[in-house]
C-alpha cells in the first residue's frame, strides 16, 4: 500500500543516518559537495541549492528570496518544512534509500535551533568542520561564484560579509553542540582533491560500517 504521509511522520527514531558538512560561505563545501554526490551509496543534500529549486513565484520561493537576498537565514521552522518535504519526495521517487545511502547534509542544520528539529529524524555519525583560516580567500572565491552562477546573495559585498557574521555567530555554535569525537576538522586551504581525500577518509568508514554496499 502507498501513502502520502511522510515517512518522518511514521519514524519512532531517527531514520535519516547522515554526516553533516560545516563551513563558512565560500568555503568550498559546494564544490566537495558535487564530487561527493557522484559516488555510490552517497545522497549528497545541499541547503542553499534546495531553496535555490524551488519555484521562484511560489510562497516558499519569495520567502527565500527575501531573506537569502539579505544575507539572513531562512526562518528556522520554514527550513525544516522545507527540508522534510525535499527528503519525503527523495525518498518517494526513489533517488535516496535511508538504508544504503549516506545521507550528507550541507548547510543544514545552520543552527542550534535546526539541529534539536532535526534531531528526533538524523543520525549524526560525523560533523566534518572545514576550515580555512583566510577569510580574503573566501570572499575571493565568493566574487568568482557571483559570475559563474548569477547568485543575487554573492554580488553584494556588504552580503557576502554579513552572512560571514551570520556563519560566525549562528552556525559555528554547531561545533560544540555535538559531542566532540563525532567532530572532524578538514583544511580547506588546499586543493581540492586533498580536502576530497581528508573528507573520504572520515566518511568511507562510516559507509562500511553501518551502510549496506549499493548493488552496482
Ligand atoms: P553559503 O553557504 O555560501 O552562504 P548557501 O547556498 O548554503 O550559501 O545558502 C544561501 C542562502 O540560503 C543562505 O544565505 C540562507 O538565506 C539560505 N539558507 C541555506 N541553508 C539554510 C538553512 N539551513 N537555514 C536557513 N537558511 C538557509
Amino acid at each position: 500500500m502507498t501513502t502520502d504521509k511522510s515517512p518522518l511522520h511514521e519514524a519512532s527514531g531517527p531514520c535519516y543516518r547522515a554526516v553533516l558538512l560545516v563551513g563558512p560561505p565560500g568555503v568550498g563545501k559546494g564544490t566537495q559537495g558535487k564530487m561527493l554526490s557522484q559516488i555510490p551509496g552517497i545522497f549528497h543534500v545541499s541547503s542553499g541549492d534546495m531553496f535555490r529549486e524551488l519555484d521562484r513565484t511560489s510562497k516558499f520561493g519569495q520567502i527565500f528570496q527575501e531573506y537569502a537576498g539579505i544575507g539572513k537565514l531562512v526562518p528556522d521552522d520554514i527550513t525544516i518544512k522545507i527540508w522534510q518535504d525535499y527528503m519525503a519526495t527523495k525518498v518517494r521517487e526513489q533517488t535516496y534509500n535511508s538504508k544504503n545511502d549516506l545521507l550528507i547534509l550541507d548547510g543544514i542544520p545552520r543552527n542550534i535551533t535546526q539541529a534539536n528539529l532535526m534531531a528526533p529524524f538524523v543520525q549524526v555519525f560525523k560533523v566534518i568542520y572545514m576550515v580555512c583560516e583566510d577569510r580574503e580567500v573566501m570572499f575571493k572565491r565568493i566574487r568568482g561564484r557571483s559570475l559563474k552562477e548569477n547568485r543575487i546573495d554573492d554580488a553584494e559585498e556588504l552580503v557576502v560579509r554579513y552572512r560571514w557574521d551570520v556563519y560566525k555567530r549562528e552556525t559555528e555554535p554547531l561545533i560544540d553542540y555535538y559531542p566532540q569525537e563525532r567532530i572532524r576538522i578538514v583544511d580547506a586551504n588546499t586543493l581540492a582533491a586533498d580536502v576530497l581525500y581528508q573528507i573520504l577518509s572520515t566518511i568511507v568508514p562510516v559507509q562500511k560500517k553501518y551502510f549496506e554496499p549499493p548493488i552496482m
